[in-house]
């Protein structure tokens, strides 16, 4: 039984970037002001993962480790969305605990002592009190030290960074009234402020030269909509909402990843909305370049194709062509305004 419930967690944790998805997952969802991501090594020497939030009394986090002990049994809203991870909630901890040395240091808000729990390969090896400030650190040590075929799957340290640096990026985005720091190696990477502006966390992540290039699209240029922003929302397609900011066509790199799409929330991959963005560049983009971009859509859960495999990022769209025009025409609007 262990090794099937170890090969069963190395679905869930595929690599350091999936721990460090699942555990940034659950400091948002402990509402968290400010969560710090800390690895060694691309995450394969280690993991650890602060917030503030509310924290976890001793025996909850005795639950929290167990299989199956989810707060949230159906999430029904990331089943439509066929984005969630719905087929492994309230599995995560416990999965990373099976194939790794786990830390969890944790206090409530508001109590006079917190708790540290450590577990290696599945089994708790203790739980006692501990000095700690309010909120939690989970730290991962020595991921799939007993899953030696997964460990040597790894790839080199600056591969699983890159994973890393995507996940932590992506949440840093789409969560601008939360601080969040990553750290690598002993260095900061980025750091934003929590303050809750878009630009502003651009700007901590990118850095300037990318956050100055930047043009507002969609519903959030609204104050100074023209007709064509209006009518891209409205034009009948599948999009309820559509906002965010896209780079000057000089601002590129030659790699897509710096195009971040959320959908209802959820960062996700959609080659789909990729393409449209690169269309509405047209020739002003040189062959093989990407602009920055950070989109956010909304739209009905029953126009998104429901991904039945929960790790899949990509998402498909009942109606694609129509979410294509949608997000073409608002980028194309966005470089019109800017006399781009
Ligand atoms: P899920 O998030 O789907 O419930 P997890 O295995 O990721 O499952 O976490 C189990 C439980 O542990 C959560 O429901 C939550 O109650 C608790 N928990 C995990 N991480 C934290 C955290 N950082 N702060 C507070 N509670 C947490
Ligand atoms: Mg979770």
């Amino acid at each position: 039984e262990a090794t099937i419930e170890r090969i069963a967690a190395g679905e869930v944790v595929e690599r350091p970037a999936s721990a460090v998805k699942e555990l940034v997952e659950n400091s948002l969802d402990a509402d968290a002001s400010r969560v710090r991501v800390v690895v060694e090594a691309g995450g394969t020497d280690g993991i650890r993962v602060t917030d503030d939030g509310r924290g976890m009394s001793a025996e909850a986090v005795e639950r929290a480790v167990e299989k199956h002990t989810t707060s949230k049994i159906a999430d029904i809203d990331d089943l439509e969305a066929g984005v969630g991870s719905l087929g492994f909630r309230g599995e995560a901890l416990a999965a990373i605990g099976a194939v790794s040395r786990l830390t969890i240091r944790t206090k409530p808000r508001g109590a006079n002592r917190g708790t540290e729990l450590r577990m290696a390969g599945g089994e708790i090896e203790s739980v006692k009190p501990a000095g700690c400030p309010e909120g939690t650190t989970v730290e991962v040590d020595d991921l799939f030290y007993n899953v030696p075929a997964r460990r040597k799957y790894l790839k080199q340290d600056a591969t699983e960074f890159t994973h890393v640096n995507r996940v932590a990026t992506g949440y840093a985005l789409s969560n601008p009234e939360v601080a969040l720091a990553l750290e690598h190696d002993g260095r900061e990477v980025f750091s934003t402020t929590g303050q809750g502006s878009l630009e502003a966390t651009v700007l901590a992540v990118y850095g300037r030269d990318v956050a100055t290039a930047m043009l507002p699209i969609g519903a959030r240029a609204e104050s100074g909509a023209d007709d064509a922003d209006e009518a891209a929302i409205e034009a009948g397609g599948p999009l309820d909402e559509l906002s965010g900011i896209v780079s000057h066509p000089e601002t590129t790199r030659a790699s897509p990843e710096y195009c971040s799409v959320f959908v209802n929330g959820r960062y996700v991959s959609a080659t789909a909305v990729r393409d449209a963005i690169v269309a509405a560049y047209g020739s002003q983009l040189a062959p093989d370049r990407y602009p920055f971009a950070v989109l956010f859509l909304s739209l009905p859960a029953d126009q998104i194709d429901v991904n039945v495999h929960p790790r899949k990022r990509e998402v498909r769209f009942a109606d694609e062509a129509g979410v294509r025009d949608q997000v073409r025409t608002a980028v194309e609007s966005a470089l019109m305004r800017e006399g781009v």
